[in-house]
């Protein structure tokens, strides 16, 4: 097996990791969303032009004519190559970005992070390995991530955009433990029978591990990895001591919170609504009452002015109302243009469609606020309305995240997307499978980011689904306002 820098990280996260991957291909798995977004290709693309001149080595099957593309493009004496290419011994790597001044060599590891991680050393330590042992003297090894307070004004600024921090002492630092890795990956992935799974903390860090279900396919279904909140490194504590089965987790001095999701699960107890504390909640509301959600998305290279990589954008909304009680549902909704700045005409629509000082309901408030906010500073001659449906807004998550109201099947969480089916299982309207096209708010960002590469009919449909799925969101929060005020009518207290 010919090594990469992906698979010998990989190894170096967890040796069954790549043992799994190149022997059981049988398995299906998904790469970590964390995992694509370190490696971003249009970010990777775009700091080559950090570099004035460079030349590319294109991407071949066939790793052996990279290799030889990459030997002949450093015949020159200075050059900046791009997927520079090497391989010794079995080991193989393309240097994102190679700078070769005379004899003197600097490398770039690119990636769409914000910070520096520690896996992104043992990724470059792994290319100076190899590119030292095929005699090159390396100057300067650095990463080139994202800085995520560069705000764009006008023009892209590449030098603004990019921190390129200089790792030389650090990787180099690292070279025997390289060395030691490589030969300890050699000796795994000789075994033939498939090894043991080491379940530990290495199963979620760096990125969460593909494999995790099927490593722990064989624990009982009601076991520590499915409670919710709970920190990893307590949950693999308790596994490595060999205590894993609620039913001996509740043994242990542990969380009342998780011992409640336990003690629902498997002794299959009767909801818990405190009434009084819901009545409460529902007290704080008033009609007027809006029902608010927001889609947004994310860019890592700001295409507009004023944003900053990874901010929240928001493209869409949502919003149910309802003017007094037994009065009719009502919904109004936006969804900007494809491929423009959306959002002034968001912000406008927002203040147009919703009155002053009317109550405001959002589930898991923090997002919808901050979104406002943003909105507020950006554009002045709108901070005054904007600030005053900020200041109304009132949390529908609040009786679920206090477990006013809990049922098993929320398995201990307070997500929308938990507690909905909990309370309606039944209810196809109010099922998310049901929709097409987009089913979370991680699809819509992504469907909204490719519209304006689409041709107008499929747009449409794009945007058909968007709404539904938008439209969906509030929907869901109106019917849960309303179990909420039937629950306090009808159910007893359950202390
Ligand atoms: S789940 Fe854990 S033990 Fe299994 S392959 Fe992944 S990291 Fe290794």
């Amino acid at each position: 097996m010919k090594l990469s820098k992906s698979k010998y990280c990989d190894a170096v996260q967890c040796n069954k990791m790549l043992w799994l991957k190149e022997n059981r291909p049988d398995i299906k798995f998904e790469v970590s969303s964390q995992s694509i977004l370190d490696n971003g290709v249009e970010v990777g693309l775009l700091a080559k032009d950090l570099f004035l001149e460079h030349e590319d080595v294109a991407f071949h099957g066939d790793l052996k004519v990279m290799v030889e593309d990459t030997k002949k493009l450093l015949r020159k004496e200075n050059v900046v190559v791009t997927e520079a290419s090497f391989v010794y011994e079995e080991n193989f790597c393309s240097v994102d970005i190679f700078v070769k001044k005379g004899k003197q060599v600097e490398v770039y590891e690119v990636k769409s992070a914000t910070e520096l991680k520690d896996v992104f050393l043992d990724d470059l330590s792994y290319q100076v390995y190899v590119l030292s042992n095929l005699g090159y003297s390396i100057k300067k090894a650095c990463i080139v991530y994202i800085n995520k307070n560069y705000v764009r004004r006008g023009e892209l600024q590449l030098k603004e955009l990019f921190i390129i921090e200089d790792v030389t002492k650090s990787v180099f630092d690292r070279q025997t433990q390289v060395k030691e890795n490589l030969l300890k990956i050699k000796q795994y992935m000789s075994i033939s029978k498939e090894p043991e799974s080491v379940l530990d903390n290495h199963c979620v860090q760096p990125y969460p591990c593909p494999f995790f279900e099927y490593c722990t396919r064989n624990l009982p279904e009601k076991n520590i990895f499915k409670i919710r909140g709970m920190r990893n490194s307590t949950k693999f504590k308790f596994y490595q001591q060999g205590i894993y089965a609620y039913e001996d987790l509740l043994k242990q001095n542990i969380s009342p919170r998780y011992r409640k999701q336990m003690e629902f699960e498997l002794f299959h107890l009767v909801p818990s609504i405190q009434k009084d504390a819901i009545q409460t909640f529902l007290n704080t509301l008033s009609y007027p009452l809006y029902f608010l959600d927001f889609e947004t998305f994310q860019q890592a290279i700001p295409k507009y002015d004023g944003i900053r990589p990874y901010m929240q954008i928001p493209f869409q909304y949502s919003l149910h109302y309802i003017v007094g009680e037994n009065q009719k549902l009502e919904h109004k909704e936006f969804l900007a243009e494809a491929g423009v700045d959306p959002r002034r005409s968001l912000a406008e629509a927002l203040v147009r469609d919703i009155p002053e000082n009317v109550c405001v309901l959002a589930y898991n408030m923090s997002f919808e606020k901050s979104v406002i906010k943003n909105l507020a500073s950006l554009f002045p001659d709108l901070e005054k309305p904007l600030m005053n449906i900020y200041e109304h807004i009132k949390d529908l998550m609040i009786p679920f995240y206090n477990q006013d109201y809990y049922t098993e099947e929320m398995h201990g969480s307070y997500s929308i997307k938990y507690v909905l089916p909990a309370l309606f299982p039944n209810d196809p309207s109010l099922n998310y499978h049901h929709l097409e096209m987009v089913h979370n708010g991680s699809e819509a960002m992504s469907v909204y980011a490719n519209l304006e590469n689409l041709k107008e009919e499929e747009q449409k449909i794009v945007r058909e689904n968007l709404l539904k799925y938008c439209e969906l969101d509030t929907y869901a929060m109106v019917k849960i306002w309303e179990k909420l005020k039937e629950v306090t009518k009808s159910y007893q207290t359950i202390q």
